[in-house]
């Protein structure tokens, strides 16, 4: 269990010197035990306290690292149970499911349409990043290795979903390079499934009939030396998998009990569901509440794009802006004599007008004004996207690095026109249309007059 306040000011070394930015140790104290500041923040701390407070004080959900290079993917870490307390740390990760049940047709038909899912929104690039390889054992052990194998040549990082030992075993000898997750882990075969994970050197995912049972396993396998785990939370239904995921994260965080402090899987696929609408239904409540990785039957590109939009909303940190770097954005092969056009910082604002940018080819100076993070409307409206504020940053910034004097201000500040040409003398103001998607109309006709 975590300490409280008053046994980390036990160790502390109460110079009150205000170091760590905590009037008093007991303020810091407190913060930590919050988990709001970490021990490390003092430097006064010993070497033997430090010790022993790291671990106690540590975050009560593990974090957990599976994957290699590009596939590489840290889970779990969560220090608060809802999004607006503080910010969630590691996204929910997506997988396909494949069963050695499925015909070779159903596997390989699956197997090309995963790469249909790849495009970029806000920066981050959107596709299925995991499999899950689930062992039907009424198709044997032969076709199971032959479907990992298939598995593997995709380069995905992988969950192999097996609880025999032997199967496992030979699962992991051809997939272990790729750190896939060993997900078999049960209450009657926890100690052989311990050791193939330790020596493969994995994560172990440990799966029960219900979460009495999961829990004693956990504490079986930490107290074997394992907290290199993730737990299986799908149950027989949506309602005991909902329930599973939810409580073992309230445990976690809320209760602070360690032994549930580990990343989750839920894999949707298994609650018969045959509606791929309402699977997909499943994976939006399972993002929110509480998945580490939510397993789906199909994924393609109208599946994703709503549930990615979904991670990445949940995913960010609601206290910062998303925002992108204020300066001059050349597209499209642009040069100092090319059209300048101004928008603001907002992240989705960028991506948007970028893009209707590069679509119509035409060579475009892209000049981001620092608008601290908001929309175009809004920043107005705050005075932080105003005729002075774009002037200023055109002066200080970009007049040095153009000779083109033509610059298009989004149609909904068209009210800021006449301020601009008074403040920026020299240069023509020119009014975008009010909608992105106007723009590349907009430009080629403005290209062509
Ligand atoms: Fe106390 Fe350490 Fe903070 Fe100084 S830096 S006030 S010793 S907790």
């Amino acid at each position: 269990m975590a300490l409280s306040g008053i046994q980390i000011f036990k160790m502390l070394p109460k110079k009150n010197c205000k170091e760590c930015g905590c009037p008093t140790c007991m303020a810091f104290s407190m913060k930590v035990a919050q988990g709001a500041l970490k021990i490390e923040q003092c430097p006064h701390v010993s070497a033997e306290a430090l010790e022993a407070l790291s671990e106690a004080t540590a975050p009560p959900m593990k974090t957990i690292k599976v994957g290699t290079g590009e596939g590489e993917y840290t889970l779990g870490g969560e220090t608060v149970l809802y999004r607006h307390e503080k910010t969630y740390v590691n996204k929910t990760r997506y997988a396909v499911s494949l069963c050695s049940c499925m015909d070779d047709a159903t596997i390989d038909a699956k197997i090309a349409a995963i790469p249909a899912v790849d495009y970029e929104r806000i920066g981050e690039r959107m596709r299925v990043e995991m499999i899950y390889v689930n062992y039907g054992a009424e198709a044997g052990a032969d076709k199971y290795l032959e479907l990992v194998k298939k598995a593997v040549a995709t380069g995905k990082t992988l969950v192999l979903g097996c609880d025999d030992v032997e199967v496992a075993k030979a699962a992991l000898e051809i997939a272990k390079a790729g750190k896939p997750i060993l997900n078999g882990a049960n209450a009657s075969n926890y100690e052989a499934m311990n050791a193939l994970a330790k020596e493969a050197d994995v994560v172990l995912g440990v799966s029960g009939a219900n979460l009495d049972e999961i829990y004693d396993t956990v504490a079986a396998l930490e107290k074997a030396g394992n907290k290199n785990l993730v737990i299986d939370a799908t149950g027989a239904s949506i309602k005991e998998a909902y329930a599973n995921a939810v409580q073992i994260r309230r445990a976690a965080l809320k209760d602070q009990d360690r032994t549930f402090g580990y990343p989750t899987i839920v894999n949707t696929s298994k609650l018969a569901v045959k509606d791929k609408y309402m699977q997909e239904a499943l994976v939006s409540l399972f993002t929110m509440k509480y998945g580490s990785i939510v397993v789906v039957d199909e994924l393609g590109y109208a599946e994703a794009l709503p549930l990615f939009g979904l991670r990445q909303n949940v995913f960010t940190d609601p206290q910062k802006p998303m925002k992108v770097e204020p300066g001059l954005y050349p597209l499209n092969g642009a040069d100092e004599n090319s059209l300048c056009l101004t928008t603001v910082d907002f992240a989705l604002t960028y991506f948007i007008v970028s893009g209707e940018l590069e679509r119509s080819g035409v060579p475009v100076n892209l000049i981001i004004n620092d608008a601290g993070g908001l929309s175009v409307l809004t920043s107005w409206a705050a005075g932080k996207f105003s005729g002075t504020s774009i002037s200023t940053f055109i002066k200080e910034n970009i007049e040095s690095k153009v000779s083109c004097r033509k610059l298009v201000i989004p149609g909904k500040v068209a009210v800021l026109k006449g301020d601009l040409e008074a403040k920026l003398p020299g240069w023509e103001i020119i009014v975008a249309p009010l909608e992105a998607v106007q723009l590349v109309k907009f430009l080629k006709d403005m290209k062509e007059a």
